[in-house]
């Protein structure tokens, strides 16, 4: 019976790929339908002189969550992708030249804290260090693993370990948990750093997110040919197992039908028993999919928005830093770039991450390299269209800043390898350009992402805007909980 259910996914970011394969596992028949014209949504390149270069996710985290992805699907990761380990998980510079590493060896870390801002400073990362770490562990099988995470849920997990509450800091944002964890700032502003991995201020984000320090300390992986590669061997195993999936092909209707739902693109109308939904959750309650489904998930689970960027990715030979993987510029203060950013405005002294791609484990590339730059920014209007203008501030603000560091690329990349919130709003309809689904501001932010099941019978979620989050290995562990639900919503095995 199982085979001849039909499940259409509608997109093919990392989830939607990752759902398509779960699902050929559970032997149903798979169609992908993807606006685009080729995989991985975010984790897209742009061309360059050095070949396609990464202009979406560059830091690879969670190493498991791929594997047990490919192991579900009888597969073995390692025979599809080629994956390194960063010895150097970033590096890290000042305005006032200070500059250090954080290392996959937690005890080279500790290390490089204490020779550049002292014993104390080491004590207080290795203390914070074990923070993030214990509530990492305690709140992955509560939230991350749970389909449907309640504050119930988290209530028990703290009434085993009443202790596990000062370690949350509940009335705290990651900032102030910063303040009291750290006497150096800059440190404090290196770690706040993390609230904008989920698309937040430090200012705004609870201080639970601390935890995103351990899933970053646990390994970062290059993947060998860029992180886009990943998309494209999952499109690959797809094919392999006999799904379809169709490019250049915008789903403008999802309806119920009296037997499942009906998918419509622009040239056909598709029955399916079930659909996963990989697009921003914000679609669907915009009516941009019908408006039979608008109620699908609460407003609430989509606004108010995460932060958007601005991204340059380009080829140029840099000179003036020794150049890491991932490193990463400061601004002079913090507040400097998150006041503007929460006031929907471009910061004027912005933190940069610059990720050298060509780079790692000591490799330095002779000719141009290809390199991503990318500055936060506040998610757009719904009728904000690219501006040339700001497009070029925004680039020159970028190199300036940059040569101010010391940092320079000849040649000096033009504004047209620019993406902008407006463009990413395009790129990913009603997203306003946020990159990472719904704001992650206010204690309970976490417990307000819709889940995979909606409530439309038959339809599902599975991406950054959805349960557990966003970023790569979140959206992916997204497809596990959708497949788990229709799987037991169509009684496939
Ligand atoms: C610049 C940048 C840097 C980032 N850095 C990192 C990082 O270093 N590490 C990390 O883990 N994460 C990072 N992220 C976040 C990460 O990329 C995302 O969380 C993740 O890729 C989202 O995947 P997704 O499955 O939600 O799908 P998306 O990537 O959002 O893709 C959704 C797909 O659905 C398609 N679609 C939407 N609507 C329709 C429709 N109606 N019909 C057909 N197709 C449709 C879209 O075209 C798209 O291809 C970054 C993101 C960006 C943009």
């Amino acid at each position: 019976m199982n085979n001849k259910k039909h499940v259409i996914v509608v997109g093919a970011g990392i989830a939607g790929l990752a759902s398509a394969l779960r699902l050929l596992a559970t032997g149903a028949r798979v169609s992908v339908f993807e606006a685009a014209s080729a995989p991985g949504g975010k984790m897209r390149t742009v061309p360059s002189t050095a070949g396609p270069v990464d202009a979406g996710p560059t830091v690879l985290t969670m190493r498991w969550v791929f594997e047990d992805l490919f192991a579900a699907v009888g597969e073995t990761l390692n025979d599809h992708v080629t994956l390194t380990k960063a010895d150097t998980i970033a590096r890290h510079f000042w305005p006032d030249g200070t500059a250090m590493d954080l290392c996959a060896d937690p005890l080279q870390s500790h290390a490089n804290v204490r020779n550049t801002f002292g014993t104390a400073a080491a004590r207080e990362f290795d203390a914070f260090s074990a923070r993030a770490k214990r509530l990492f562990t305690a709140f992955d099988a509560p939230m991350m693993q749970a389909s449907t995470p309640s504050s119930l849920g988290l209530a028990k997990t703290v009434l085993r370990d009443p202790a596990l509450l000062l370690a949350m800091a509940p009335h705290k944002t990651l900032s102030g948990l910063l303040k009291s964890s750290f006497t150096e700032p800059k440190l404090r502003q290196l770690f706040g750093r993390y609230a904008t991995y989920v698309g937040g201020s430090p200012y705004e984000s609870p201080a639970l997110l601390s935890l995103i320090w351990h899933a970053e300390s646990t390994g970062v992986w290059a993947v060998k040919g860029g992180m886009h590669q990943l998309a494209t061997a999952m499109t690959d195993l797809i094919h392999a197992k006999g799904g379809s999936i169709h490019f250049g092909c915008p789903v403008s209707l999802i309806e119920p039908a009296p037997i499942g739902l009906v998918v419509k693109t622009v040239d056909r109308e598709v029955n399916a028993d079930a659909v996963v939904f990989n697009g921003d959750p914000r679609a669907l309650t915009e009516g941009a999919l019908g408006d039979e489904i608008r109620n699908c998930v609460p407003v609430a689970g989509v606004d108010p928005r995460s932060l958007s960027a601005n991204v340059m990715a380009f080829a140029a030979t840099p000179k003036g830093h020794a150049l890491s993987h991932h490193n990463v510029f400061f601004g002079d203060d913090p507040l400097n770039e998150f006041g503007p950013l929460s006031k929907g405005k471009n910061p004027t002294n912005p933190t940069l991450y610059v990720c050298a791609q060509d780079r790692g484990g000591g490799l330095k590339p002779a000719g141009p390299e290809r390199f991503e730059i990318i500055m936060n920014a506040p998610p757009c209007q719904s009728n904000d269209q690219r501006n040339e203008q700001d497009a070029t501030r925004c680039q020159k603000l970028i190199f300036n800043r940059l040569a101010q560091m010391g940092l320079t690329f000849a040649p000096k990349p033009d504004a047209t390898m620019l993406t902008t919130p407006a463009d990413f709003h395009a790129m990913f309809p009603h997203s306003l350009g946020s990159l990472y689904g719904r704001s992650p501001h206010g204690m309970t932010a976490g417990l307000k992402r819709p889940t995979a099941r909606t409530a439309v019978k038959g339809l599902y979620l599975a991406g950054g805007g959805a349960h557990p989050g966003a970023g790569v290995p979140m959206a992916t562990f997204s497809a596990k909980h959708a497949v788990e639900a229709i799987k037991t919503d169509l009684g496939l095995t």
